[in-house]
């Protein structure tokens, strides 16, 4: 019998330097980076464990400390949103938002 082993990760350790770039990191320290649900209580799953049935989300798929991302501690990957919607049109919505959002965040660094 094989058992899972979970990645240590901690908060605010990923060094994913492309994310940080375009998406930048997610400001939880006000009232608006309030995080209030689990990703997975609306609707996100991750794209390489959403056909498992014995991973729960609820306990694996995690706001990531990028905008727009979401990592997977059984993965240890940050994968943007987009990629972990439910269907289509959620998708599409999440993929808009998440460019507009860079292009006015690049818009304020200069
Ligand atoms: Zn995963």
């Amino acid at each position: 019998m094989s058992e899972t082993t979970i990645p240590s990760h901690v908060p605010g350790t990923s060094i994913d330097e492309q994310a940080e770039r375009l998406l930048g990191r997610r400001d939880e320290s006000g009232p608006i980076g309030l995080i209030i649900n689990q990703p997975a209580e609306t609707g996100f799953r991750c794209p390489v464990h959403s056909a498992d049935p014995t991973v729960d989300p609820l306990e694996t798929l995690h706001w990531s400390e990028y905008n727009a991302t979401l990592w997977c501690e059984l993965c240890d990957r940050d994968y943007p949103s987009t990629l972990c919607c439910p269907d289509l049109a959620t998708a599409m919505s999440v993929f808009f938002r998440t460019v507009d959002e860079a292009i006015a965040r690049d818009r304020e660094q200069r």
